[in-house]
């Protein structure tokens, strides 16, 4: 089998619908097209592409690294500690504060995905509700 076949199927599975999957949804979405793959060959593949910077890994509070191809627009996620809500942020947000932190420090940033911990407003309103 050859390599470029399952970074082909890994792009297409992260695209549809702009997913975040962990290693293991990505190779389940694989193996229904490729039933003969092999999840090592799935999470080789996975690590190269986003050593190449094609998917980001990121960390969203679910216990495993979700990873998402990289569009042209970057974007970033609040993630709701509480309910698990994710609001998507858009680059603009976060382009100026890059750009600077690359100036002031001589640092050329590779992070294209940012995820912010906190608590969305139903939850803040829950808790206050129950006087917490
Ligand atoms: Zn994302
Ligand atoms: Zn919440």
């Amino acid at each position: 089998m050859r390599s470029s076949s399952v970074n082909h199927l890994i792009m297409k599975s992260l695209q549809q619908d702009q997913a975040h999957l962990t290693a293991q949804q990505v190779y389940e979405r694989i193996r229904s097209s490729l039933p003969a793959v092999n999840p090592s060959t799935v999470y080789r593949a996975l690590e190269r592409l986003a050593h190449a910077g094609l998917v980001s890994v990121s960390d969203m509070g679910q216990g495993a690294a979700v990873y998402e191809s990289v569009g042209e627009e970057h974007h970033h996620h609040l993630v709701c500690q509480d309910c698990g809500s994710v609001i998507q942020v858009e680059d603009a947000f976060f382009k100026k504060l890059f750009q600077q932190l690359q100036a002031e420090f001589n640092f050329q940033l590779v992070t294209n995905h940012l995820i912010l911990f906190g608590r969305c407003p139903a939850c803040r309103e829950n808790a206050s509700g129950r006087g917490l």
